[in-house]
């Protein structure tokens, strides 16, 4: 049979056009599963396909969805990643309790101060606050959340102020959320506030309550003695020191608390300060006559310090050794320097301190014997100011002592701290 040649010619390009055509839509259709397979969650690009007018629709519905599914992924992620890091590593107890108050979750601070096995219990045992049923109650109630101060009674002793969402529905679950917050540091700052103006209050109130006794009296007095009057007024000028000291020693004390964590910045002679101690000490007439003696060192001994807070707290010291000094030896008072502490130390052979009053003795208005230190006209603030300026020094207070036999007070400047030039 006889074929035309052009006839074999145009069948062959049909032939080659066609299987072209088939080759570059299949290589198209290859790219998209292709790019479906390995998902990078990028949109595919339909600029590389031969076919574009023709898969584009296809194309453009892939990638609505792609970027659909990316952005439930993302919100996904942000919500696993605001459990791990959020949830699970806040600082303060969380939990999420569901309609019966059993606990379904709770974070690390939680695991920490109810245990390990307490996922799964009820939130009233595991959590021994009284009220705790009631509010969380109230906030099912009224459908919105509630704050409140709570006393946790088990496991530890502790304050908390509580924040309970109010139930919410998630699925099948009705869940509520609660926020402890630990303020058992705070309601101590408050109670020691409120126990400070309490004790303050009182020691004014005395030497107050005194010098009005005494005017009324006078006023009323009619027997014109003058040597009874001139004892009442000598008494009310005592209170009326007491009050003026004591008032002192409160804003000494405020101002140095403020400035407690301010180091001091000058530089001063330890020497040259306790050289003004002992002259000041030498005018100052002791009232028990008690003997002291001074061993300061010739060279001088420089550290950064404020010199006028130094001075008192010397004082300080030396003052309370003089007065609970009962025996013939004197009160040895002594500065030293070694290679790696500079050391001021006062030793009384005295009344001495028992081991349990010595971590006591720092605190504001605390005496061990409270008429032997009124009586000196001492008002229970000194230690607690000595503490508080040997803080701002980086300095240490030490104290060694046996009921009966005497103390002995030592301030340690430490070579290694910043505070000392050398
Ligand atoms: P005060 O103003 O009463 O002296 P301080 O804070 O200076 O207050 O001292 C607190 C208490 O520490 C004193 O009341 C006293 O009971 C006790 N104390 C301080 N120094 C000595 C000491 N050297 N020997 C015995 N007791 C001391």
């Amino acid at each position: 049979m006889f074929v035309h040649k052009d006839i074999i010619i145009v069948f062959l390009f049909i032939f080659v056009f066609t299987f072209l055509i088939i080759f570059l839509f299949l290589s198209d259709l290859k790219k998209i599963m292709k790019d479906l397979q390995s998902f990078s969650g990028k949109p595919i690009k339909s600029s590389k396909f031969f076919f574009y007018n023709l898969f584009e629709p296809l194309i453009f519905n892939i990638n609505s969805i792609i970027s659909e599914q990316q952005s439930k992924f993302k919100s996904e992620r942000l919500r696993v990643y605001f459990y791990d890091y959020f949830f699970k590593n806040f600082p303060d107890p969380l939990l999420i309790i569901d309609e019966l108050s059993n606990i379904i979750e709770l974070n690390e601070a939680s695991i920490n101060l109810l245990g390990k096995d307490s996922k799964g219990k009820n939130i009233l045992s595991a959590l021994r606050i009284p009220e705790l049923g009631d509010l969380i109650n109230h906030s099912v109630q009224k459908k919105k959340p509630v704050e409140s101060e709570v006393h946790l009674i088990y496991p530890k002793e502790k304050v908390f102020k509580i924040w309970i969402s109010g139930r919410r529905h998630v699925g099948k679950n009705q869940l509520n959320f609660l926020r402890l917050y630990d303020s058992t540091s705070e309601n101590n700052v408050q109670n020691l506030q409120r126990d400070f103006i309490a004790n303050a209050s009182h020691e004014l109130k005395t030497p107050i309550t005194s010098i009005s006794g005494y005017c009324e009296t006078l006023i009323k007095d009619k027997s014109n003695d003058k040597n009874i009057k001139k004892k009442f007024l000598k008494t009310m000028m005592n209170e009326a020191t007491r009050m003026s000291t004591l008032v002192n020693d409160l804003l000494s004390l405020t101002r140095i608390e403020r400035l407690e964590h301010t180091p001091p910045n000058q530089s001063i002679n330890l020497v040259e300060v306790l050289n003004e101690v002992s002259n000041i000490c030498s005018e100052r007439n002791f009232r028990n006559g008690s003997k002291y003696k001074f061993k300061i060192p010739k060279k001088n001994i420089l550290i950064v310090g404020d010199k006028s807070e130094l001075k008192q707290v010397f004082l300080n010291i030396i003052e309370n050794a003089i007065i609970h000094s009962n025996s013939s030896r004197p009160v040895e008072i002594k500065l030293s320097n070694s290679n790696s502490a500079v050391v001021f130390s006062v030793k009384d052979y005295g009344v001495g301190i028992s081991n349990q009053n010595i971590p006591l003795l720092t605190k504001r208005f605390f005496r061990v014997d409270p008429s032997r230190s009124r009586g000196s006209g001492n008002t229970g603030l000194g230690l607690s100011i000595v503490k508080h300026t040997l803080n701002r020094h980086n300095a240490e207070l030490n104290i060694i002592s046996t009921v009966n036999k005497g103390s002995e007070f030592s301030i340690i400047f430490n070579k290694g701290s910043p505070s000392l030039l050398g």
